[in-house]
Parts: C-alpha cells; structure tokens; sequence
C-alpha cells in the first residue's frame, strides 16, 4: 500500500463519527455489515466485543471473503494460538485487501505451519529463567510478571505462542503467590514489568489486587504493564478504570502498536485517558515483513503516536519463534528503517530498534554505524546524510 492509499483510508476511517456516551466525545466507525445493528452501547461495552469475538472461519466470512491459505490456517490453528478477533478490529479490516496490514496480524495462514529450522518454541528462554510461576528475572534489578495468557486478540506474530491463547473461561490470574513472595525477598529489585498474555484482560478488581501487591512491596520504585489494549480493544479503558491505575502512579504503560492504521480516534482516545490520569505512554513495535517494513509507514506510524503523546520505544526484530517465518525481515531492513528515521525526523519518533538475543542474551540494540573510525582520541563521525566529521577529544 503506498503513502497515498494509506492516507485515503484513513481519512475513510474518520467518517461518520458517534457520540460516546457520558465522555461526549466523538471517535471514527467504519461498521462490516455484521454489525450494523449494534448498539453504540454494546459496541463501546469492552465485556460485549469480548464476547463477540470473531473465532471461526463461518464468522470471519461475514466481513471478508478468506483465501484457501487463510482457511486452511484457521483450521489449524485451533487450540494452539486460536484465532479470536474483536469486533472492533475486524472494522478495521480492509475486506477488499488481503495484504491489509490489520488483517495480516489477526487472521492466520498455513504458513505459521511451516517451521523453519532455527525456530524455537521459547525464543528468549524465559522459562529457563523463572524462579517462581509467572515470573522471569533476567536483568539484576527488574522483572517480568506474567498475569495471564489471556488477549483480547490473538496476534498471528505473537513470540509467547507457546503460552499465551484462548480458553473457555474468563480471564484469571496465574497464581502469583511465588511470584510475589520471590519480589518481596529481592532487595534488588526496583522495577517490574506486568505482562501476558494482556494484563488488562483481567478485570479491575483482579488487576488492582496485584498492583496494590508489588506496590506494598517498598523495594519496587518502578512499576510498567505492557498492553495491547487500547489497540485491539480500545474500549477497555473506561473512565473507572483509567481513574484506577492512578492510583498507582507513577505507572508506565507500553503499547504494542505495529501501522498506523491502528491508530485510529477511538484508539486516541483510550491513550488520551491514560495519559490525563498520569500514565507516561510508550509504543513497542514488531518489525513485520508486508505490514510496517517500508520507512515510510514506520515514520508515519511514530508520528502519529507522537500525535497522541505515545513515546516511541522500541521497534523489535521479530523473533525466531516457530511458525513466524513469513513475519521476518532481514535485519538490515531495521537497520534501514533508523537510517531512514533518525536525522531526519523528530529526535522523539525514533525508537531503538532490537534484536531480543535468541538463548536468552535480552535485548541488544542495532542500528547504522555513524562511528566511522576512532584513534587516540580523535572520532571520524558521519552524520545523517553522510557528511564526515571529525570530533577531537580534549584531556
Ligand atoms: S497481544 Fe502480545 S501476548 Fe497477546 S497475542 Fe499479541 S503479541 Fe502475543
């Protein structure tokens, strides 16, 4: 999709507008025919798109005509990363597009059968290093909290596939008692990282408990959740809810976004209720071959989130798990992508972009070289349109 068809659609997107409820506000609502009748009240029901998630192939025909591949990969899929779709997402499906970047993260393709030899189930061996259940310590003073397995739309590059998927019952917390008991006992930890599966999955009362938990914990200083929520399901962050987590401040909360077409009003407004409770925002994003491999979507996505006061944090190169193959980029397309970004844009829209270190080595930052040599203290730099410079040292 070029830079003018990508505009064109979102300008599609922004029309017509409805009210939203008591927050008199307006957000964009591009409605598949399946949901014409819907409420605006059900519609902005999180619970409602929840339960009405699209998860087989009879479903998901009622808004676009699916390929053989897709079928195929539905059927497959069954059980292990199921497929599940939000209503909301699905309105942002282009049906006409098989390439649509939004369509391409949810729906699965035979191909994420296909395991190419250096694929792991575990990528980063993060069950290797979990003293307790849900938790992974890696890093000497931080940690990674895993509170369910549970997601509000199952991502067809997700890295924890070998975790995280659909179940029956509503969403629970893992049992964190361990885990808790293991953060209280290190001294050095000063900062946990709450993820999933989505963390926001759980209902209020059930997140509240554990942030009250590590917040009691006098070591802990800082506090994150990682989320892709306000995304795939924008609806879940109420006014309630939103009024919650300030409690907790300072909280940190990074987003998973990967196009700007997810971006979207309704999406804005989410992060516009996070942010005026006091959450600092922050994007991750997974470099995805055919969805935000070209400079220009990239730039464009990190504008936008600029645009919405999200920080851009990190692009990450999408890791070896099994059956993403056809998500990968080379390495140097990344390195392209910062080329292409840093110099030439906004210091703030360029995130780092990394390569999670396959074994467990965490997460190494790659990137154009600028350094072009150095000796007894004189630096040979080059700068964003490879002009070359010289930096003395002084003692
Ligand atoms: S939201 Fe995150 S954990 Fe859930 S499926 Fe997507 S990538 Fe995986």
């Amino acid at each position: 999709m070029n830079e003018t068809v990508l505009l064109e659609r979102e300008t599609q997107l922004q029309s017509p507008t409805v009210n939203l409820g008591t927050q008199q506000k307006k957000f964009s609502l591009y409605l598949p025919n399946a949901y014409k009748d819907v409420s605006t009240l059900d519609w902005e029901d999180w619970h409602w798109q929840i339960r009405n998630r699209i998860r087989t192939k009879e479903e998901l025909s009622k808004i676009i005509r699916l390929t053989p591949q897709e079928e195929e990969g539905i059927r497959r899929c069954n059980g292990k990363l199921s497929m599940a779709i939000t209503p909301y997402w699905a309105s942002l499906i282009d049906p006409e597009d098989f390439n649509c970047p939004i369509r391409r993260q949810a729906v699965p393709l035979e191909a994420e059968f296909i395991y190419a030899p250096h694929e792991l189930v575990d990528p980063c061996a993060e069950d290797r290093d979990s003293p307790a259940p849900g938790l992974v310590h890696r890093y000497p003073d931080r940690v990674l909290l895993l509170v369910t397995e549970q997601c509000a739309m199952y991502c067809r590059h997700c890295t924890r596939r070998r975790l995280v998927g659909e179940k029956k019952q509503a969403a629970a917390p893992h049992k964190l008692d361990a885990a808790f008991e293991y953060i209280r006992s290190n001294k050095k930890i000063r900062d946990v990282l709450i993820s999933g599966g989505d963390p926001l999955m759980l209902e209020d009362d059930v997140l509240e408990n554990i942030l009250k938990t590590i917040r009691s914990i006098p070591h802990v200083e800082f506090l994150r959740i990682g989320t892709r929520l306000p995304v795939t399901l924008p609806q879940r962050i109420t006014e309630q809810f939103a009024a919650m987590l300030k409690k907790y401040s300072p909280l940190w909360i990074s987003i998973h976004f990967n196009h700007p077409k997810e971006v979207t009003r309704r999406c804005k407004l989410a992060c516009d209720l996070l942010s005026d409770n006091g959450m600092p925002l922050g994007s991750q994003t997974v470099l995805l071959k055919g969805i935000n491999d070209r400079p220009f979507i990239m730039k464009k996505l990190m504008h936008e989130l600029l645009k919405m006061r999200v920080r851009p944090y990190y692009i990450y190169q999408c890791d070896p798990a099994k059956g993403t193959s056809h998500f990968r980029t080379p390495v140097a397309v990344g390195i392209n992508i910062i080329e292409k970004l840093r110099g030439h844009t906004t210091g703030y829209a360029i995130p780092t972009y990394v390569i999670d270190a396959p074994g467990g080595g965490g997460k190494i930052p790659v990137g154009p070289n600028y350094v072009i040599s150095q000796d007894k203290g004189k630096y040979t730099l080059r700068n964003y349109r490879s002009k070359i410079y010289t930096y003395l040292e002084t003692a």
